[in-house]
């Protein structure tokens, strides 16, 4: 039968990609339908239930800055909170919040249910509607059709989904869930290349077998940081501290023993697992030399007794999580709620999309999260934005959008995708952006906000508050700017308690400002503003100020390099003579042999960096 309605997008899933992608796609004013499986499962937290961290907290603030719900939900949600890198430059302060995996998927939910021109329907999508190369719809699992202008595929884990706990395994999407497997097999009919990757989840502990006096307690930080930019600190539930513990020489020696009854080691799984958040056995195996690891200990919930033990994924059979987490401090008489497992998955090649993440080989479909060889909610969500946002687009004859690499890290995740590919679980990381300074966390807003409000995805009530935001950093600078501190006056008696040597001349307070020792507070002591100025602004002032010299170098070099863009390179040119580029590049510039510097930074693995270094060397022997 015929679904009662049409719709201009329909988005496949309701995880982390999939009600991104729905609510932005919403956003602009399409007429949206979030097919998934399970209502109540919109919002689930697959693995750890934590949001953030380095790299990934700039992909939430660049969710939020651009309308989206993943930032909101966590402040909702939010148990414990952490400012990474506090002490290192605001280029890699990341933002982290352990949270409550429940009050995630309700606060998730309540966003989704309440996103005007949004839809749901629970049934899993089991074909599409073809019309040529062009799909049209989506069938569900009993046969209703519904036709749709453009698709977006969010499905996750779940495409041909195995599951595996030693040498046991079974069709599952993750664990409690089925897969998808009638979609999985007619994706494999269209022109669009296919791989198996993996991923695994530890065993979880019920705390009331848990002796945490073993155990180091960590509280969260204060001042207590807040992940949206409409968000305060009063969004936040109660706080609760998580634990750390460790591995020992007899937890190792468990493994060791069994490690031919781990479904990785046996031969059983044919995916290849995330590098960077690697199983139990693969970290044992690959740093041998190690005799202890670090486990963090997070609560699941305020209102469950379940604990992540995080750092010890496995696929070891369940007798052996048993034996071996009990070796660690305080798990001496741990209770298992759950199995960890690994599960095997399809993920198709993001090398055939485009930036828009549509396919370029089946129109109107496109592709995000897990689906396209990434790991983590926070990827999922930026692909989801995005790929909502262009199906949206595409489906009222827009041209799309996506950000540059020098814009955002949903730029530069997204541009790493389509010309690199993947071969393992792709996750986030500040070294991946080039322009590390300009993409901070903190300024995620001033980046996006207004190019968002452009594109329809951001409400009045956000625009308001980003105008005020940005009205207070001009007026705060332009104080700095023409406020001046005279010799042998109290404001500068105040400030040379901080500096070695007294002023010697009249100094404007954005002067004072850059130097080292001095704070925004200092100088608002000394010679305070007429209007209080909110934390934030006070905090983007500051940052401005002190790293004025590096960010104008950055922005500087973006100008240069898009300069210099249709630069032609000599039929000469003698690429092993390029000092600083990678054997890697060098051999795909000997293969291409681009014309131009435009042409040489689409090459796949040519990086902004190895493009630089390419003009330097084109205009110093030219
Ligand atoms: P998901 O969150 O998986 O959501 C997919 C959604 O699609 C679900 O709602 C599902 O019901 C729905 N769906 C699927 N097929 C259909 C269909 N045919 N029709 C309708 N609906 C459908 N990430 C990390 O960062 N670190 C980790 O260590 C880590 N470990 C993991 C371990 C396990 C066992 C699993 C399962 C995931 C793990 N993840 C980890 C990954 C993390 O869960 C994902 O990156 C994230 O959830 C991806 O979001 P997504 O929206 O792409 O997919």
């Amino acid at each position: 039968m015929d679904f009662p309605k049409q719709y201009d997008v329909i988005v496949i899933g309701g995880g982390h990609a999939g009600t991104e992608a729905a609510l932005a796609a919403a956003r602009t004013g399409s007429a949206t339908l979030l097919l998934t499986h399970n209502i109540d499962t919109i919002g689930v937290m697959s693995c750890n239930p934590a949001i953030g961290g380095i790299g990934k907290s700039h992909l939430v603030k660049e969710i939020d800055a651009l309308g989206g719900g993943m930032a909101r939900a966590t402040d909702k949600a939010g148990i414990q909170w952490r400012t990474l890198n506090s002490r290192k430059g605001p280029a890699v302060r990341a933002t982290r919040a352990q949270a409550d995996r429940a009050l995630f998927r309700a606060a998730t939910r309540h966003i989704v249910e309440h996103q005007p021109n949004l839809e749901i329907f629970a049934q899993g999508a089991a074909d599409l509607i073809m019309q040529g190369d062009a799909v049209v719809g989506a069938i569900t699992e009993t046969g209703i059709r519904i036709r749709a202008k453009a698709i977006v595929l969010t499905a996750g884990t779940f495409l041909n989904g195995k599951i595996h706990v030693g040498t046991e395994n079974y069709a599952g999407g993750r664990m409690g869930d089925m897969p998808s497997i009638s979609l999985a097999d007619r994706l494999r009919e269209l022109p669009i290349r296919t791989g198996r990757l993996k991923t695994g989840t530890p065993a979880r502990v019920d705390a009331r077998s848990v002796d945490f006096s073993k155990m180091v307690e960590q509280p969260g930080d204060t001042p207590l940081p807040v992940m949206s930019y409409m968000g305060s600190v009063e969004d936040h539930p109660r706080q609760v501290s998580c634990y750390i513990t460790n591995t020992t020489e007899q937890t190792h020696d468990i493994i060791r023993n069994n490690i031919h009854r781990s479904a990785m080691y046996s031969g059983n799984i044919e995916g290849t697992g995330p590098r960077y958040c690697p199983s139990i056995e693969d970290k044992i195996t690959r740093f041998a030399d190690k005799s202890s690891h670090q486990i963090f200990v997070e609560p699941e919930g305020l209102t469950t007794y379940e604990l992540y033990p995080n750092g010890i994924s496995t696929s070891l059979p369940f007798d052996v999580q048993v034996d071996f987490i009990r070796t660690m401090a305080g798990f001496e008489n741990a209770h298992l709620t759950r199995p960890g497992y690994a599960i095997e998955y399809d993920f198709y090649n993001p090398q055939d999309l485009k930036h828009s993440l549509e396919s370029k080989y089946v129109e109107n479909l496109f592709f995000a999260g897990q689906v396209n060889g990434t790991t983590g909610y926070e990827e999922a969500g930026a692909q989801g934005l995005l790929a909502g946002l262009n199906a949206a687009r595409k489906a009222n004859d827009q041209e799309i959008w996506y950000p540059r690499r020098d814009e955002a890290y949903i730029g530069v995740l997204v541009d790493d995708l389509i010309t690199m590919g993947t071969k393992e679980p792709y996750r986030m990381f500040t070294s991946r952006a080039e322009y590390r300074l300009l993409l901070r966390e903190d300024n995620a807003d001033t980046r996006l906000t207004e190019k968002g409000r452009e594109l329809g995805l951001i409400d009045d009530d956000r625009w308001r508050a980003f105008c005020e935001k940005q009205e207070g950093i001009a007026r705060e600078q332009e104080r700095l700017r023409t406020s001046y501190v005279q010799p042998n006056t109290a404001a500068a008696r105040a400030l040379e308690a901080k500096l070695p040597q007294p002023l010697a001349r009249e100094f404007s307070l954005k002067d004072l400002l850059k130097r080292p020792e001095l704070k925004y507070a200092d100088i608002n002591a000394a010679m305070p503003a007429e209007q209080s100025v909110a934390v934030d602004v006070q905090e983007q002032v500051e940052i401005s100020a002190k790293y004025d010299g590096y960010i104008q170098r950055q922005q500087e070099e973006i100008e240069t390099l898009r300069r210099h863009e249709n630069m032609r390179l000599p039929e000469t040119l003698d690429i092993d003579a390029i000092g600083g580029l990678s054997n890697e590049v060098k051999q795909k510039l000997k293969e291409v042999r681009p014309e131009t510097l435009a042409q040489a930074s689409r090459i796949s693995g040519v990086t902004p960096a190895a493009v630089s270094m390419l003009m330097i060397h084109i205009k110093k022997h030219n």
